[in-house]
């Protein structure tokens, strides 16, 4: 996955060109920037890549979620069901908005099970976020379905698969709203950064005031910018956004990179009948930033996972024992740990999580190792790691 690890000359090119003018914001300053416009010119290329109509950059990937429920108007009292397997920053940006995270199971697809999801839906439910978890989606087609069936809005995370596509579209182009992450370990960094897309107009406005205090953007008169609506500060700075604009446009040589590692081991790992790869939709094309695969049970897993480590094969987790990922060891989200008073409406919401089980979710957590593809590597060492991995798994089986 790590963009990271391709750090160079393309990139400090676009940064230098933001220290020689000094403008390090994105908006205003026209007469000093030179014709920079870092920010800008990601979002028209993010457009571009991923052929979408909006694209608007904000300051992390988890600002990108918090504005993609508040441009489409999530809010108070209102449910989003998310998956169990995720990262915190679903329930975050769902919390900072007074909604209420509805946590359900997965399925082998590592993603939201779309039949968790029909039986969660309430008269409160406003939306459905499937997080496209390890460079794979969920059931888009389905989930739309269930969508549209129930008037509810379809935000996707892929945070963790910017490249990756459903059915000819790129994943976050699918929904109704789309969210990507540009921090130091997603595919393309900004360092910190991240954006919110959409073919939605009016989300689109939304998005733009949202993210910096409400500002219209009209004129070139910061201070006499009108507010039509309230918003935060979620911009993102010309620093970052440079960073990012070099990167993007490495997107499809990264992807391929990943497939070419993935399949390599992949190839290998087929060749123990024990190990089940991680399902992917119908229609569905990975981001190859991880290799995903489950083993027979948790014990064989836990061993496996330890003789990894143990080996030397970096980069790959195990998910179940983990504190980053799954619920199950989330016990600030289950006691409600937070520096101030929730509201009533949330600390009701939230009590099923003190009894609800996620048995379905275990099975299938318990037994996934998922390995993050690195694009540094090269391919004797793909070749290398992929034999020993073979081993490894064949003597703790
Ligand atoms: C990384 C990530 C985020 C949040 O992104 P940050 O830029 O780190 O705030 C949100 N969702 C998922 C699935 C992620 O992996």
């Amino acid at each position: 996955m790590p963009g990271f690890e391709y750090f160079g000359d393309i990139e400090r090119k676009e940064v230098q060109d933001v220290l020689d003018t000094g403008v390090l914001m994105r908006y205003g300053f026209d007469g000093m920037r030179n014709g920079h416009w870092k920010a800008k010119s990601l979002e028209d290329e993010l457009q571009n890549v991923l052929n979408v109509k909006h694209a608007q950059l904000v300051a992390n990937g988890t600002a990108a979620v918090t504005t993609a429920l508040a441009i489409s108007g999530v809010g108070a009292g209102d449910e989003v069901i998310i998956p169990c397997f995720t990262f915190v920053a679903s329930f975050e940006a769902i919390m900072m908005l007074g909604a209420i995270p509805v946590l359900v199971d997965i399925d082998d697809t590592l993603t939201v099970d779309p039949e968790a999801v029909k039986a969660a839906i309430t008269p409160k439910t406003k939306a459905v976020m499937p997080v496209h978890m390890c460079g794979s989606m969920a059931n888009l087609e389905v989930l739309k379905s269930i969508c549209d069936d129930n008037n509810l809005l379809l935000i996707e995370d892929a945070c963790q698969a910017i490249g990756a596509t459903y059915k000819g579209k790129y994943l976050g182009t699918y929904g109704d709203v789309g969210c990507f992450s540009f921090d130091f370990v997603k595919t393309i960094t900004c360092g910190e950064g991240g954006a919110v897309v959409t073919n939605n107009s009016k989300y689109a406005i939304n998005a733009d005031y949202f993210s910096d205090h409400g500002h219209d953007h009209i004129g070139n008169d910061r201070g006499a910018e009108s507010h039509p609506v309230l918003g935060y500060n979620f911009r993102i700075s010309e620093l970052n956004a440079a960073v990012g604009l070099a990167q993007v446009k490495r997107l499809k040589e990264f992807i391929s990179i990943q497939k070419k590692y993935y399949t390599v081991i992949r190839e290998a790992l087929a060749s123990i009948p024990e190990v089940v790869f991680r399902k992917v939709p119908e229609g569905g094309e990975e981001s190859y930033a991880f290799l995903s695969f489950y083993l027979p049970n948790l014990e064989v897993a836990r061993k496996v996972n330890a003789a990894f480590k143990a080996s030397g094969i970096d980069v790959c987790f195990h998910y179940y024992d983990n504190n980053w990922h799954y619920i199950r060891e989330w016990k600030h989200l289950k006691n409600i740990k937070t520096l101030y008073p929730v509201s009533p409406q949330v600390k009701e919401g939230l009590k099923y999580l003190e009894t609800k089980q996620f048995e379905k979710s275990d099975h299938y957590i318990g037994r996934n190792i998922s390995c993050l593809i690195k694009l540094s590597w090269t391919e004797m060492q793909v070749k290398e790691r992929a034999k020993l991995m073979v081993k490894i798994i064949k003597e703790n089986i």
